[in-house]
């Protein structure tokens, strides 16, 4: 059931709209704008119903106010004002409000608004959810990565703790299309995919398709010698999987991973590090492939015998 936040100080409107809305909704009331911006950041709501007229904070500074954190800014308002103020609609529409309802409620305009509105937040969720997601193995996609490398770099460098970045690449992928075929590679790329995402999920932890046979991690928090384990383990567990590879050049599937550890300064360039995660990867190719080679900042490599 979709989540509606009722933000209005007259707990008899707020009891008719529940009314209204109740058979089809989980229906959450705050008789405050400071106790509605404290919920709808909380939880998960689908809409949210906001009279205009409050004592203390009004409607339309919550309504600001929603619209200027992350988490609750895509959230659709809908404003409540009475039939005759016209100047009320006409500010809440500036301010995004997506629609408005009128008192006295008529049952059926209001369930309608609501379910228009609704459906629409839903459709937008999954199509942004879709454009992020790599479409082969359904983890994160490139652009998906981009947006939060950028935001993970920046809360490493503010809270200033470890980030780490490593680049996982499949060994002799080539072979192995040329060999079995192109098909055959794809499920390869994505049961690599699904078996390495399963190890990146705290939600501290990002894995996405980087391109190709290419996957990017990001871990926030943790040594480097203790990343260095945990890609260890992934690195066996995907040679676990047990997929033959072309005999001529190996004989199950393996993965090379390079990674850096550090604690962004305020400033330092994301990409400088991401460099250095690909050269790792580089040398773990020129090594011999199945195997991690991992830095810190001070560049002190960590290999695999
Ligand atoms: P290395 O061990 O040095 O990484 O060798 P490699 O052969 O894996 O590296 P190379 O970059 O030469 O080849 C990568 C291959 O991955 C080439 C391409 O055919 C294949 N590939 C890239 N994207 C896909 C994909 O989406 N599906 C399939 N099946 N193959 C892909
Ligand atoms: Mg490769
Ligand atoms: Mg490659």
């Amino acid at each position: 059931m979709e989540k509606i936040l009722i933000v209005d100080d007259s707990l008899v409107q707020a009891a008719q709209l529940k009314s209204i809305l109740e058979s089809d909704y989980d229906v959450t009331v705050a008789q405050t704008a400071e106790d509605g911006l404290r919920l709808a950041g909380g939880e998960d709501f689908s809409l949210i119903l906001l009279d205009v007229v409050m004592p203390g904070m009004d409607g339309f500074t919550l309504l600001k106010k929603l619209q200027e954190e992350i988490v609750t800014q895509s959230i659709p308002v809908i404003l409540i004002t009475s039939l005759s103020d016209v100047t009320s609609e006409q500010r809440g529409l500036l301010l995004g409000a997506v629609d408005y309802i009128t008192k006295p409620f008529n049952s059926l305009i209001v369930q309608a608004r609501v379910n228009t509105h609704i459906k629409l937040y839903k459709y937008r969720l999954q199509s942004e959810r879709w454009s992020m997601t790599d479409q082969l193995t359904g983890i994160a996609n490139r652009r998906r990565y981009e947006q939060y490398s950028i935001a993970k770099w920046g809360e490493a460098a503010r809270l200033q703790v470890p980030l780490s970045i490593c680049m996982i690449d499949i060994d002799r992928f080539k072979v192995y299309n040329d060999t079995f075929g192109h098909p055959a590679g794809d499920k390869v790329i994505t049961a690599v995919a699904q078996t390495a995402a399963a190890h990146f999920q705290r939600n501290t932890d990002f894995f996405a398709r980087y391109g190709g046979e290419e996957f990017v991690g990001l871990i926030l928090g943790g040594s480097s010698e203790q990343v260095f384990e945990h890609l260890k383990k992934i690195r066996q567990v995907v040679k676990d999987l047990r997929i033959p590879h072309d005999p001529a050049v190996s004989e199950w599937v393996t993965i090379s991973v390079g990674g850096v550890t550090t604690v962004p300064e305020v400033g330092s360039s994301y990409d400088f590090y991401l460099k250095i995660a690909d050269t790792m990867l580089y040398d773990a190719k020129k090594q011999g492939r199945n195997r991690v080679v991992w830095t810190n900042e001070r560049m002190q490599q960590l290999t695999e015998e």
